[in-house]
This record gives structure tokens, C-alpha cells and sequence, in this order.
């Protein structure tokens, strides 16, 4: 279920930023739902949810964001049917982008910021080389960075973890103006992301938990 009110209260406290809603949670309906509350940009993260809600949804004004791990071979199963690729972090995904995709697609570099061996991505220092591999293939359009910071109550690693992001994008920057996403930033970390400097937040349990009534005795 949709909840309403957690929606317009992140709207208000947004500056600038998009709001990527993470729908691995809920089904086509509760997107419509979205849509019509004017989230438009929609991220799933596995190939088969996404194909079954594109199939139903492709007509609505929706911007299609890949946010999960692709694997080469289903590349071709969704190639022409996303509009940004959140989790670009390997040369074999970029070739098999480059050999299907007929236009451009904005692609974002996934970095590991938070160094878990659980999460996938570059390691930061493997950023500027593995742009410098890409930066010339045609179907390929880096706008920006994703990334993931732990889960923990610690802010002040997150905000480490973020900066890190933030960094990498300031120096790719340097190199191609394009590059100015910032793709950072879930439900538990949101606010924190937006001070940082994210301009797409990627949330998925806040937008969905159910409204609060109250305590009732
Ligand atoms: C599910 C998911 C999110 C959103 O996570 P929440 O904590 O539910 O907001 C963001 N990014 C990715 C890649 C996800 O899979």
C-alpha cells in the first residue's frame, strides 16, 4: 500500500532532488498509485518483476530505472525497455550494452562505498579507470555515481560513505560535465544524503509502510 503521507512529507523536505521509488515491495497497482501522486521514476531491481510491470505499465509517463545487479546474459531482456542503468560495474556488462542497445542509455557507475565484501560495485579506487576503459562507447552515456552506504545508526560513517561518492563524481566531473548525478540515499538514510549533495534518492520501504493510526487502547 501506498502511503500518502510519508510521500508529501519527503516532498517537502526535498531540494531539487528525484525521487526513484524502489517498488521490489509491491506490485503494478501500488505504482500506478505512485504515478498518479506524481512519482513518476520507478526502479525495479530484478529482470522478471520488471518485464511483468513494464508489460502492464508501459503506457503510463514513467521513467524506468534498473537499480539492481543486471547479469550479462539478461541484458538483452530489458536493454531496450529501461531508460537509466543504476548498477553499471563491470567491463562485460558495458560490452554487452554497447553490442544490444540501439540509442544511448544513461548509465550510472555502481561503487562499493561502503567496502562490504556482501555489496557489489566498484572500489573506489577503480572508478576512474574503469571510466576511462568506457568513456568512449557510443550506447553508453554516464551521467552519474550509485551507491550504498551500511546499515547503521552511525551517522557520521554514513555521511563518510556518501562523501566518498560525492568525490568521485566532483573528479569524473572534472572530466566530463555530464557526470553530475548522485544516485544515494534510502529510506533510513535519506536525509542524510540530501545534505550530502544526492540529487536521486532511491526509496522503497518508506514510501510503502503502512500509515500510522495511532495507539489504540
Ligand atoms: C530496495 C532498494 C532500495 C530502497 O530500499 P529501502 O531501504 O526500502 O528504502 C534502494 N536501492 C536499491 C538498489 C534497492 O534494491
Amino acid at each position: 500500500m501506498v502511503n500518502k503521507k510519508n510521500i508529501e512529507m519527503i516532498q517537502q523536505q526535498l531540494d531539487g532532488q528525484t525521487i526513484i521509488a524502489a517498488t521490489k515491495y509491491v506490485e503494478a497497482d501500488d505504482i500506478k498509485t505512485l504515478v498518479e501522486l506524481g512519482v513518476r521514476d520507478i526502479g525495479e531491481n530484478r529482470v522478471s518483476a520488471f518485464l511483468a510491470k513494464y508489460e502492464l505499465l508501459h503506457d503510463l509517463d514513467i521513467v524506468w530505472h534498473f537499480i539492481g545487479q543486471l547479469q550479462s546474459k539478461k541484458v538483452k531482456k530489458v536493454i531496450d525497455k529501461i531508460d537509466v542503468l543504476h548498477s553499471l560495474d563491470r567491463l562485460s556488462l558495458a560490452d554487452e550494452i554497447e553490442k544490444r542497445r540501439k540509442l544511448p542509455l544513461k548509465c550510472l557507475l555502481e561503487v562499493n562505498i561502503s567496502s562490504e565484501v556482501s555489496k557489489s560495485g566498484l572500489k573506489p579506487e577503480e572508478v576512474l579507470p574503469f571510466y576511462e576503459k568506457i568513456a568512449t562507447y557510443d550506447k553508453i552515456q554516464i551521467v552519474g555515481l550509485m551507491g550504498m552506504a551500511r546499515l547503521t545508526d552511525d551517522e557520521a560513517l554514513i555521511r563518510n560513505e556518501f562523501m566518498t561518492l560525492v568525490r568521485l563524481r566532483d573528479e569524473l566531473r572534472n572530466l566530463d560535465a555530464n557526470i553530475s548525478w548522485l544516485s544515494m540515499g534510502m529510506s533510513n538514510d535519506y536525509q542524510i544524503a540530501i545534505d550530502c549533495g544526492a540529487t536521486h534518492l532511491r526509496l522503497g520501504s518508506i514510501l510503502f509502510q503502512e500509515e500510522d493510526h495511532g495507539t489504540v487502547f
